[in-house]
């Protein structure tokens, strides 16, 4: 188990909603960018780290029947798109609720789940899910 804190302490992206904001043009990016697009080159050293609260608002959602092989046992899930509060979209899975509850708009947090074990050694990796917000 002494590769588990490795695996943390290199994988913060995964698992914390990092994006990046450019400090020229002030917008923010996730996934994380090392060159803003609407400025190029000009903003070359000029984006910078930046954590998102978590929170957001379904934009659109869809249930998911056929998972991937990994995700079978979690089949039917939901995937949605959010609209974080600071404004980039984000893609993943509401969790802890059922498709019925599940509406555009709802508000929603981001949270720390397993998303799949993986080979013998059964290395778990973590990412983001959302919940709905109470
Ligand atoms: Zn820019």
């Amino acid at each position: 188990m002494s590769e588990v804190p490795r695996f943390w302490r290199e994988s913060r992206h995964r698992y914390r909603l990092v994006g990046t904001r450019c400090l020229n043009c002030n917008t923010l990016y996730f996934p994380p960018r090392v060159i803003c697009p609407s400025c190029r080159r000009e903003s070359v050293g000029k984006m910078k780290e930046e954590e998102m609260s978590g929170e957001g608002e379904i934009y659109s959602f869809t249930v998911v029947h056929d998972g991937l092989e990994q995700f079978k046992m979690q089949v039917p899930y939901i995937m949605a798109l959010i609209k974080m509060k600071e404004g980039p979209f984000v893609t993943g899975q509401i969790v802890d609720c059922s498709a019925e509850e599940v509406r555009i708009g709802n508000k929603v947090t981001a949270t720390l789940r397993k998303v799949r074990s993986e080979g013998k050694e059964g290395i778990i990796q973590y990412g983001y899910k959302f919940i709905i917000s109470p």
